[in-house]
Order: structure tokens, then sequence, then C-alpha cells
């Protein structure tokens, strides 16, 4: 039976829950190995070894190097774990990495993947989540960049308490990497889980007519991310950051809520493939109806108020 290996670049005190959704992933494998180009801290030891996780093989950080530092951890890790397939995120940091190396071993690459079987057959998703396809790798390791929100986080009961096996990774550091890093700046951290991963997402458009409150307040209500269309964000409303779509993010959560966008293909391209749609859009003909689960037909700044207000009530 195939064997596992996942990759973070760091892993912080509390593991974040794209990275537990790929260590529950992994443990589906007949070995799990997980690799991190960084130190390792106890408490993040703990979680991982509820995982199933057979050996942790950790590379001593450097952080004056960036992509070439986890290149040679991410070759030496696969050469050290003999690990079938190579799990990462679906970040563009992790898809480059991931590509990189399936070309210099002689691999293959998967991307946008939302399932791996046991016998390495992955699911993906194609044309902006209009098709979902199979795939088996015909040559070498196989690079899979799984989807945030696509596996059900789910530590293994029998491995609780189980003491995990920590080794260096034995690899040779760039000599001259091709880039440095001069400066770094830490971003305002918010509250809200992060937009690629959160299980739930509110996203307002031009509809919000400058004011985000009531998105940001049904999205405190359910404990989810503010997203937005481009017109908002191009509007300067609300962080680029925030935008979903073709030149946005993409997100698949539990639950997408749409207020006041229109539902452009250019949009739909990045939210398509949520669990549960629900629009909201004063216009009876807008085109996000065509894909929403639950359509609302109303002025979005009587709607979110009732929303966020009754999911408090009941939460009360
Ligand atoms: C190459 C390219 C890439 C693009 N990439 C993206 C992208 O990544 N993401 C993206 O979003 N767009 C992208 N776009 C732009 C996209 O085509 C649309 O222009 C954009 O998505 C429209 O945003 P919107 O739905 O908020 O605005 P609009 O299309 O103007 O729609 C606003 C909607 O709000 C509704 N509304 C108004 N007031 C209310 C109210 N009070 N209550 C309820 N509903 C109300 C209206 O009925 C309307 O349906 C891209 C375009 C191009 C050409």
């Amino acid at each position: 039976m195939p064997s596992a290996l996942v990759f973070f670049n760091e892993l912080s005190d509390a593991p974040s829950k794209a990275q537990r959704e790929l260590l529950t992933l992994a443990s589906r494998f007949d070995r799990a190995t997980l690799a991190v180009a960084s130190e390792v801290p106890q408490s993040a030891q703990d979680v991982v070894s509820g995982y199933g996780v057979d050996k942790l093989l950790v590379a001593p950080g450097n952080d004056d190097v960036f992509i070439d530092h986890a290149l040679s951890a991410l070759a030496a890790a696969v050469k050290q774990s003999e690990a079938d397939v190579v799990l990462v995120a679906n970040d563009n940091f992790n898809r480059e990495i991931a590509a990189r190396l399936a070309v210099r071993l002689d691999g293959a690459v998967i991307t946008d993947a939302i399932d791996v079987s046991a016998d390495l057959v992955v699911t993906k998703d194609e044309l902006a989540g209009s098709y979902s396809a199979q795939a088996k790798a015909t040559n070498g390791t196989l690079f899979v960049t799984v989807k945030p929100n696509s596996i059900e986080d789910a530590p293994q009961p029998q491995s609780q308490g189980q003491q995990l096996e920590v080794q260096p990774l034995d690899y040779e550091a760039a000599a001259t990497p091709a880039i440095r890093i001069v400066a770094t700046e830490a971003k305002a951290v918010s509250d809200r889980p992060k937009l690629t991963e959160a299980r739930v997402v509110v996203a307002g458009g031009r509809g919000v007519n400058g004011d985000f409150g009531p998105v940001e307040d049904l999205a405190d209500a359910l404990a989810g991310a503010v997203g937005a269309s481009r017109a908002a964000t191009d509007a300067g409303w609300i962080s680029h950051d925030a935008q979903i779509g073709q030149t946005g993010v993409t997100v698949s959560p539990q639950l997408f809520i749409s207020a006041g966008i229109s539902g452009a293909i250019q949009q739909k391209a990045g939210m398509q493939t949520s669990k549960c749609i629900i629009a909201i859009n004063k216009d009876v003909d807008a085109p996000v109806f065509e894909i929403a689960d639950f359509g609302i037909v109303g002025d979005l700044a009587k709607v979110l108020p009732q929303a966020a207000e009754e999911i408090r009530r009941r939460q009360a």
C-alpha cells in the first residue's frame, strides 16, 4: 500500500485547519511522514502525533532564504521518506515547489485536488468547479496540492498519546539562494478565519454600497470570513485580499453567502465549488441565483441584519 509525505514550510503552536486536513488525508495511507522546513514546537508535535503520523522530519529553519530552503528540505524529505505521494497545501508557494520538484524528480503533479484515494486516484475540480475529474499518475513520485475544506479534519483516536519519532532532515542548504528576503512586515492579524480556509464565507459586492458592516456582522455571527467581489475591492470599500474570483482567491467553504453580487462568470470562478450557496440580491434575474442553493430576493441592508440577529438569538 502507498505511503504519504505531508510537507509544511512552517508549523506554529497550533496547526491550522488546512494543515490538520492534510494530516487527516495522510492517515489514510500505510505510512505517514510529516516534514517541516523549520523548528516544530512541542505543542504542535503533540497535535501531529494524534493524526497517526509515524515520523516527523524537521529541518532547522533559515529566515534568510525562502523558496530555495523549502525546495531543498522537501527534496530531502521525499528521498528520506521514500513516499509514493506528497501532499501539500494548494497555495501559490506550495504549488510552485511541488511543480518544480516533480519536474526535477521526473514525477507527476496534480493541483486543486479535493481527494486522494488510498490507491492514489486523485479527484480534482476542473474549469472552476464545473467538472470533477479523477486522475492517476503514470510516472514517479506523485505531488498533490489539496484544496482547503475538502477533507473533514479527523484526528485518529487510536493515535492519541502515541510517541512521535522525530528525526532531523538530512538536507543541504542551497549555497547561493536565488532569492534573499531583505525585509518582512507582519500584517495586522484578524480574529476572523483565513478566507481560503474558512468553513463559512460571507461576501459582499457593489450592492453593499460602501458599507461592509452588515456583511462583517453576519460573518462574525457565523464565525466566518469576509469576502468581496472585484467591484467592491476596486471601489476601495475593502482590501484587495478579500477579492474572490478569477483574479482573486478561490474559496470552497461549507457555506457561502453572497450579498449584493450579480454573479459574473469571473466571480463564480472563485466560489462555485462551495458546498452550499445562499444568494441575496434585490434583482430576481441576477445570474447568481442560477448557482445558488437558496435565494433571497430582497435588500441586503434588511436581510443581513435580520439573519445575524436570528442566528445570535438561536445561539444564546
Ligand atoms: C479579466 C477579468 C477578471 C475579473 N476578475 C474578477 C474577480 O476575480 N472577481 C470578481 O468579483 N469580479 C471579477 N471581474 C469583474 C466581474 O466581471 C464583475 O464586474 C464583478 O464581479 C461585479 O461585481 P458585483 O457583482 O459586486 O457588481 P455588479 O455586477 O454591479 O452587481 C451588483 C449586484 O448587487 C445587487 N444589489 C444592488 N443593491 C442591492 C441591495 N441593496 N440588496 C441586494 N442586492 C443589491 C444588484 O442587483 C446587482 O446584481 C473580472 C472581470 C474581468 C474582465
